[in-house]
Order: structure tokens, then sequence, then C-alpha cells
């Protein structure tokens, strides 16, 4: 038997489960088709991480009524630190003279996970897949027909749209045949939690480092998420470590700047690359979030890009007459193609001149530092890119309705 939808969405992480809620509120039925078990523990969208949200993601989030249920588990960073090992210049970067209550929030992935979770099972127009895999995909003139595979049994669903977040490896990318161009970066984000001897009063801190960056983000209960990129051969030195000896070393590397660093989470790992694609819809197939682009986490942008992707999708898939249209997915793709491109190239620029051990690039980069006391509106435009503020913004970001 056929179940029909309006919207079919291929991966229920981050990206999916805040598309679907929403699209649940423009009345559409939604099907989320979920690879793990729908629950916190087994969904790798919703592990161990840290996400840092930028000040556009929460007015999104605020407009899709998903901040109201999150925000007394998020923290506020209210400065930004830049700075370099072994070199003077640092630089701040604040929300009083952004004139903003925040530059962003840091929310813990499984926090967010379970709020997106706690929402979707509230509305009655989303139906849910899990843990079930797309085994086929057709597309015809007016619909979408996927078969999908749950606990062993087939079902075929319709849709007169098909989203693709189903993550940086996604296979419906594959059945599609859309072309990705991937660049490792021949690093790791090792991640974890710490406890610091100091508060770190709303502070997050970014310290490029010989091989890579260090980022401490400001976490409830006074710890700190973070998130440290490495060299791969020094990953598994690194990760064989004691406790004593890692934090040791994280210290060597981040400064003393919170006091001494004490008690370690977990330590999690994730391989580093630079992902993109040329094409973001084939007729009534349309991909984003980390589907879309992957990007290193050292400007902490990726789930920023992909709720930019769901905001202007959002505004962009219905016309004056309530009816699905498909006809503005070209503008959609150009619209969102060239924020994609913009942040993409910001944080491979940010990496090539903060890992290059040539003088020049060391003289640039503290050129680059001081450049930002001497010329405010350099660090305004810095400021102004890491709260989201790229390309054509959606109505969501301005704090509208979609
Ligand atoms: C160390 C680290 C730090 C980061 N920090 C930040 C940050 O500070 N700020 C920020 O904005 N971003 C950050 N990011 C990026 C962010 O985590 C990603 O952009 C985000 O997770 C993308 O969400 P997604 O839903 O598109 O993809 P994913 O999180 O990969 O979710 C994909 C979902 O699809 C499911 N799936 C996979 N295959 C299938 C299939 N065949 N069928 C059905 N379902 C499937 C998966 O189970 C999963 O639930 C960071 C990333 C890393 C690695």
């Amino acid at each position: 038997m056929q179940q029909q939808f309006d919207i079919l969405i291929i991966g229920g992480g981050m990206v999916g489960c805040s598309l679907a809620c929403g699209l649940a509120q423009l009345n559409l039925r939604v099907a989320i088709i979920e690879a793990s078990p729908w629950n916190n523990e087994e969904q790798p969208s919703f592990d161990d991480r840290s996400i840092a949200l930028s000040y556009t993601s929460k007015k999104i989030l605020q407009g899709l009524n998903i901040w109201e249920a999150l925000q007394e588990k998020v923290t506020a960073i209210k400065k930004i630190h830049i700075s370099e090992k072994n070199s003077y210049p640092h630089q701040w970067l604040s929300a009083k003279q952004e004139k903003v209550p925040a530059l962003g929030y840091v929310v813990e992935n499984r926090h967010f996970g379970s709020t997106l979770q706690a929402m979707i099972a509230r509305y009655e127009n989303i139906t849910l897949f899990t843990p079930a895999k797309l085994f086929r995909l057709q597309q015809y003139p007016h619909q979408v027909t996927i078969t999908i595979t749950q606990l062993e049994q087939e079902y075929t669903l319709t849709g007169e749209l098909l989203v693709a977040s189903d993550g940086a490896v996604s296979r419906t990318v594959d059945i599609l045949g859309l072309q990705r161009q991937i660049r490792s970066y021949g690093q790791y984000a090792l991640i974890t939690n710490v406890i610091t001897e100091y508060p770190h009063n709303n502070i997050a801190y970014e310290r490029f480092t010989d091989n890579g960056s260090v980022a401490f983000l400001p976490l409830r209960d006074n710890r700190c998420a973070v998130v440290w990129s490495i060299q791969e051969h020094q990953l598994a030195e690194i990760m064989a470590l004691d406790d004593h000896a890692f934090l040791t070393t994280l210290q060597s590397q981040f400064s003393w700047r919170l006091g001494e660093l004490k008690q370690l989470g977990k330590r999690q790992r994730y391989p580093l690359q630079c992902m993109s694609l040329n094409q973001l819809y084939q007729h009534r197939c349309v991909v984003m979030g980390n589907a879309a682009h992957t990007l290193h986490p050292i400007a902490g942008q990726g789930f920023n890009l992909g709720l930019r992707d769901v905001a202007l999708f959002l505004e962009t898939i219905k016309d004056e007459d309530n009816n699905i249209n498909i006809n503005k997915l070209h503008k959609y793709e150009q619209q969102r193609l060239q924020d994609i491109q913009i942040t993409l190239q910001w944080s491979d620029q940010l990496i090539r001149l903060f890992t290059h051990h040539n003088p020049l690039f060391k003289t640039l980069r503290t050129g680059g530092l001081l450049a930002m006391e001497i010329f405010p509106p350099i660090k305004h435009f810095i400021a102004r890119h890491g709260m989201g503020y790229n390309g054509k913004i959606s109505r969501l970001a301005s704090g509208l309705a979609p």
C-alpha cells in the first residue's frame, strides 16, 4: 500500500528535524525516514558534540517555535577571544559592540536532539519511519515515489517533494547521481568537555596552534566544550594519552587563560573534510544540510548553514495559493549556493592562513589580527559573518514568519 505525504525527508538529524518542524507549521504532511533508532543514545546527529548557534540561527529557531523549548539549555556567547599560540596580538569580538544580546549560543547536541524529538512527537502531521533506510527513489512529473525498508518490511511512500538531509555520506545524493567536490584536510576534530579553574564568563575562545586550532565554547555548569583540530598523524598518539597527560597537552595548546584545566569528559573524533555540490536540487528532490555541504568546524558554521537552507526553503516552496510550487527551486538554489560558497571559502581560507608554517603567512596572521584593531569595520565584518549575515537573509532570520 502506498502512503501519501506532501514532503518526504530522508535523514532525521538536526537539519531534517528542524525542517520537519517548519513544514508541520505550514500544515504540510511530512514523513521522516531516519536510519538510526529514534532515541538519543544511538542517533549520530545528536551525539556528544556541542555546537555554536549563530545569532541568526537563534532567530530562525524562534520562528520555528523551537527556541522557546531550547533556550533554557543554551549558553550565551557574549564575547569571542581570538589568539594565536606563540604570538602576542589577539582580538576580541563582543556582543555589546555589535549591539546584540549575544554573538551566538552554545548547545549540547543531545539536548538539542531531545528538544527536536519532543516537538516532533507533538505534530500529528509528521510521521516517523525509524530505523528505516531509503532503498529506491523514482521521480515522476508530479511526485516522487520511494521504497524504504523498516525492520525488514518494505514500504512505498509518495510525496510532492523529497528533501535529502542524510548527512555527509548521503545515500540519496548517490542515488540522484549528484557530483560531490571533496577535499580532505588531513585533520581530525577531537572533542571533549572540560571544567576549568576560572569561570568562562560567557566567553568563547578560538586559538590557532602550530598544527590546527583549539576552540573552547562556554557551557552550563561552568564547563567548556572543546573542539581541537589536530593533524591526522597526531591522532593515535593524542587519543592514547591518559586523562592527565591529555589535559597537560591541551593546556599547552590552549594557554592558562581559564586557569588549570581540570576534569575531562569523553573524547570523540571526527575526520575533517570540505564537501560541496554544484547542484542543490534535481527535479523534485532537494539536498540540504551536511548532505549538501560539509565544512571544517573552525568557524562553527556547518549547522548554521544548514539551518539557513531550511529557512529559505520554507519561504520558497509554497505559492500564493498555498500550493507546493517547484518553480522557485532554481532561485532557491542560486541564493543558497552563494551563501554556501562564501561560508566554505571563509573557513577554508582561515585554515590555510593559520596552518601554514611559512614566515609570510605568520606575518599575514599577525597583520590580520592587528588590522582588526586598527580598522574596526574589519572586526564588525567578521562578527557579522559569524552571526550568520551572509547572502540572501531569509524572512525567518529577519525575525518574520516564513
Ligand atoms: C567536531 C564538530 C564540531 C561542530 N561544531 C559546529 C558548530 O559549532 N556550529 C555549527 O553550526 N556546526 C558545527 N558542526 C557541524 C554540524 O555538526 C553539522 O553541520 C550538522 O550535524 C549537520 O546536520 P545534518 O542533519 O545535516 O546531518 P547529520 O548530523 O549528519 O544527520 C544526518 C542524519 O541522517 C541519518 N541518515 C544517514 N544516512 C541515512 C539513510 N540512508 N537513510 C535515512 N537516514 C539516514 C543519520 O542517522 C542522521 O540522523 C560541527 C561538526 C563537527 C564534526
